[in-house]
């Protein structure tokens, strides 16, 4: 996958996606700036690469017209910003009604991994068949004593598989003079 964090505008996310798509890309984030949806789908008509987001878009709401306009190929609910459990479901449901696949964006912090990850497994696999599409965690490697320090179990992978917790609630318990290290000072 390719993540451009909304870097380019249209016409160059257009020619990075035709010049990239020969290398096996997955998938092309964030190509533009979030807001205009014509030139979102501008990039999905101008270049092979699928394209993603939604890890601004807020709610039902927010995530409405780029479902239904085919403004993504993969949307990205961001479970910490987009209304929690509920609302990623409701927008979980809308995706499959568009035919949109739903791949949760996660980013920098240990309570909104373990969010994505039971979101993540009660997801209805779309289409359901006998070895459905495997669910993918984005999962920060970068260097960031915030996202694992403030918990008792950070969660951590094993060959690149992340177990669900299974403890009550989100299943991580907060270490709460972690935090207040890491907090102001
Ligand atoms: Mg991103």
């Amino acid at each position: 996958m390719v993540d451009a964090n909304h870097g380019y505008d249209r016409l160059e996310a257009v020619a990075a996606g035709r010049r990239a798509a020969e290398l096996g890309i997955d998938w092309f984030e964030e190509p533009v700036v979030p807001e205009p949806l014509g030139a979102y789908r501008a990039v999905r008509a101008g270049q092979p690469i699928p394209v993603a987001g939604g890890e601004t878009w807020h709610t039902r709401w927010g995530m409405r017209e780029p479902i239904e306009t085919g403004a993504v190929d993969i949307v990205q609910p961001d479970l910490a910003g987009t209304g929690g459990f509920t609302e990623a479901r409701r927008i979980a449901d809308l995706a499959a009604l568009h035919g949109v696949r739903l791949v949760p964006h996660v980013w920098g912090r240990a309570v909104p991994i373990a969010a994505a990850l039971p979101f993540m497994a009660a997801l209805v696999p779309n289409p359901q068949r006998e070895a459905p599409i495997e669910p993918i965690l984005e999962f920060d490697r970068t260097d960031n004593p915030f996202r694992q320090a403030i918990v008792t179990t950070p969660r951590e992978h094993r060959n690149g598989v992340v177990a669900i917790p299974d403890g009550p609630g989100l299943g991580v318990e907060i270490d709460r003079a972690a935090l207040a290290r890491c907090g102001p000072r």
